[in-house]
């Protein structure tokens, strides 16, 4: 059983009318890069917990959560109205096999989010492993409209800091936007473009995919995935697909 630790908020940025991430002061926990934690608000004195991922590293003294508000949502929308100084209460352990420690060796790493999934790959892509073990690492990042890039300009850096090893690919569905596509990744994958900008193909001998966000995207991309004889991961059956379904 978890024990619940009391963290204070440090910290709450409003990306959007919707977007929030949250930094967190509590006492030390153990994580790996990709995993999620549970935090908790009391709501009419009963203790309302959620998973959310942690965009932090562990080597990180704060921890980092990074969450849209849902309309009518029990906690997300109190999480969205915190304040500095405010209190927070996180459980003691993470989990998740979303992690860098359970990816094959194989030469190219693919990370595809929707949404707020992207805060799993931002801790992973701020850790040293991937860049040690991975010829190239693909992340396909897609979102409605411009402003809910959030952490835009932290990707952009690592692609100046690995112009050749990285592939920062931004998707912007509902809008036209400059740097990125204007298409759904679904789409974007069929067509072929995906994978020109990519400069690699996505497929089962080279490539493993990591997947973050809600469950249409992760069921779309997976069946364009099988189609091309990839399959789900698993430690006993090693396989070619890992993912987090938020809801
Ligand atoms: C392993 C795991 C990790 C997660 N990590 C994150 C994260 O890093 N960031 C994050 O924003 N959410 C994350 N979630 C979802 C999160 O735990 C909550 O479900 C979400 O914040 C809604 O909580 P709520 O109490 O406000 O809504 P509830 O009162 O519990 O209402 C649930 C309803 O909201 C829908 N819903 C849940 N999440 C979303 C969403 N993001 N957008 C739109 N509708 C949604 C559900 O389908 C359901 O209909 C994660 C979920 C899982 C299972």
């Amino acid at each position: 059983m978890a024990t619940w630790l009391q963290g204070t908020i440090i910290e709450n940025r409003q990306w959007c009318d919707d977007l929030f991430s949250l930094k967190i002061k509590t006492d030390p926990v153990d994580f790996t890069a990709g995993q999620f934690i549970r935090v908790a608000l009391d709501i009419d004195n009963e203790q309302v917990a959620r998973p959310y991922s942690l965009v932090n590293t562990p080597q990180e003294p704060l921890l980092e959560i990074h969450f849209n508000t849902v309309e009518n949502g029990i906690l997300s929308p109190r999480l969205a109205a915190l304040k500095e100084g405010d209190s927070i209460q996180v459980a003691d352990r993470t989990a998740g096999f979303l992690t860098v420690n359970e990816v094959p060796d194989v030469p190219h790493l693919w990370l595809l989010a929707t949404g707020t999934g992207i805060g799993p790959f931002l801790s992973i892509l701020k850790t040293a492993e991937p860049w040690e073990r991975f010829k190239k690492i693909i992340l396909g990042y897609s979102v409605k409209t411009p402003e809910k890039l959030a952490y835009r300009t932290d990707f952009e850096a690592l692609q100046q800091q690995h112009p050749d090893q990285f592939c920062f690919v931004p998707f912007v569905t509902r809008e036209k936007a400059t740097g990125t596509i204007n298409t759904r990744m679904t789409t974007s994958i069929e067509s072929g473009e995906f994978e020109q900008h990519a400069g690699v193909e996505l497929s089962a001998d080279t490539s493993h995919v990591m997947l973050c966000g809600n469950a249409d995207m992760i069921s779309n991309v997976k069946t364009l995935l099988e189609a091309r004889s990839m399959r789900r991961h698993l430690r006993r059956e090693p396989g070619h697909i890992a993912t987090e379904k938020y809801y």
